[in-house]
């Protein structure tokens, strides 16, 4: 099946080049928030805009249009955004015409409520309606004045998978080496505490031959790492016209050998997906990095099946049993929810315990919030206290810190291959590169170009980062 899917697409004229946009064209700020899966969101529409004519403004003053892709996940994240169009009100008020869309999960969350919260917004847009914003963005900037309501397209589309569009790889202010194809949208899993279902709609894959098209799209754009996403990336599964299916690791194999490609990432799995066949497809493909993020939430089987996660701690454990016996140097991240309904502090312990048992690489580490839509918000009680809920994930954290500090350790004096990404945000004199493990390099200017692959042996090491 993969020697099939190598040659899926494989047609000239298959990556489209895009014209420059035209002097005096309009020009869009997009502003980003919450996950991968929005950073790919957010560039999937600026190549819609760029490909309607929008040229790109750096920063929001200078844009005639400005955009916010939003997060609903937690709470806190719905606030920076209402505390991000509050300041924006005054650069509005200073060019009056600016339009302000809202757009992405927070959006589709609050509907027409957002207009409430954010009253000079323009444009509220789900994540399924990205094709149709030039038209809605035209209409605002054509029409709307004063206290007019906003324009609102928050409908899910259970075929969107944004076919056939271009993503804004290559274009002024994007990452010059490593891209995003998102593979499927949606997710299927309904766990308890999770608004992603209800903001994203359910899972849908992308065809095989637009995930190639794509990766050859980033390729010809100059990128070279290419990070395949999804909600639940390893259920992927598309259905062939011949009947058989294609599995995740059948596209992992046919992504690895995209010539131009050197390195494949993918983000972010469903632990009990984690199937044989993927598995091998990283240990054996030398381009599939060996990293795997691997959420776990919570190390108590209570709380996970209060959850609803489809796993048991030690269901999770044989997962990281098989990926470290395939893989022994593999590199593992997390994500952990602290201070869900009902956890009392033998729960708390047994997540400790697990973090130390494991010893993940990094996480991704949160106190839980209650979201409104979900199972849990309608069912079970938020009933950790806020000082519980804040100790924990203090003690999660510290956790973590020292776990990450011994690992990136033991890091120093070993050999380690890193793309380099561009110059250190800290240090412009200095370059800023990714090991396969996903580990952040620090290294000294002059030992590679951007884009290129160096060989380099780590000198030493914080919890967050290497030094070559
Ligand atoms: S798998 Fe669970 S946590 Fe992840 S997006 Fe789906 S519902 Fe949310």
């Amino acid at each position: 099946m993969s020697e099939r899917l190598v040659s899926l697409g494989k047609r000239e004229g298959e990556v489209r080049p895009r014209p420059a946009p035209a002097p005096g064209a309009p020009r869009v700020y997009v502003e980003t928030y919450g996950c991968q899966m929005n950073v790919a969101d957010s560039d999937l529409l600026g190549g819609v805009l760029a490909d309607a004519g929008y040229a790109t403004a750096s920063r929001a003053d200078d844009a005639d249009v400005i955009v916010i892709n939003t997060c609903a996940v937690r709470e806190k994240a719905e606030e920076r955004v209402i505390a991000r169009a509050g300041e924006l009100a005054s650069l509005k008020r200073k060019k009056p015409g600016t339009v302000l869309a809202i757009v992405g999960c927070m959006a589709e969350h609050l509907k027409e409520g957002l207009a409430d919260r954010a009253p000079t917004v323009d444009v509220i847009a789900g994540p399924d309606s990205y094709r149709r914003m030039p038209e809605l963005l035209a209409a605002a900037r054509a029409h709307r004045r004063g206290d007019a309501p906003p324009l609102i397209d928050v409908k899910l589309d259970k075929a969107e998978t944004y076919e056939g569009l271009s993503n804004a790889a290559g274009l002024e202010g994007g990452d010059p080496v490593s891209g995003f194809v998102t593979i499927q949208r949606g997710c299927d899993k309904f766990c308890t505490f999770c608004v992603v279902p209800f903001t994203r709609g359910r899972e849908r894959g992308t065809s095989p031959r637009e995930v190639l098209r794509q990766v050859r799209e980033l390729v010809a754009a100059g990128l070279r790492e290419v990070t395949l996403l999804g909600q639940t990336v390893n259920s992927y599964r598309w259905p062939a016209e011949d009947g058989e299916v294609v599995t995740f690791a059948e596209l992992l194999r046919a992504v690895a050998r995209v010539d131009g490609i050197e390195r494949i990432r993918f983000t972010s799995p469903y632990p009990v997906d984690f199937t044989d066949d993927v598995i091998a497809a990283i240990a054996e493909e030398p381009k599939i990095c060996k990293y795997v993020h691997l959420p776990v939430q919570s190390g108590s089987d209570v709380v996970l099946e209060r959850m609803r996660r489809g796993y048991t701690v030690d269901d999770f454990r044989g997962i990281v049993a098989r990926l470290r016996h395939a893989m022994p140097h593999i590199a593992l991240s997390t994500d952990i929810l602290s201070g869900f309904s009902g956890e009392t502090e033998a729960d708390h312990q047994a997540t400790l315990a697990l973090m130390r048992e494991i010893r993940f690489d990094s996480a991704f580490m949160f106190a839980y919030s209650e979201r409104d839509l979900t199972f849990a918000a309608k069912k079970l009680p938020d009933d950790v206290d806020e000082p519980t809920k804040k100790r924990r994930l203090t003690e999660i954290v510290q956790l973590q810190e020292i776990i990450s500090a011994e690992v990136f350790a033991a890091h120093v004096g070993r050999p380690e291959r890193v793309l380099v990404h561009g110059p250190s945000k800290r240090d412009a004199t200095q370059l800023m590169g990714r090991t396969d493990g996903f580990k952040t390099v620090i290294l000294p200017s002059g030992v590679g170009a951007v884009g290129e692959l160096v060989d380099v042996t780590i000198a030493r090491a914080t919890m967050a980062t290497l030094f070559a």
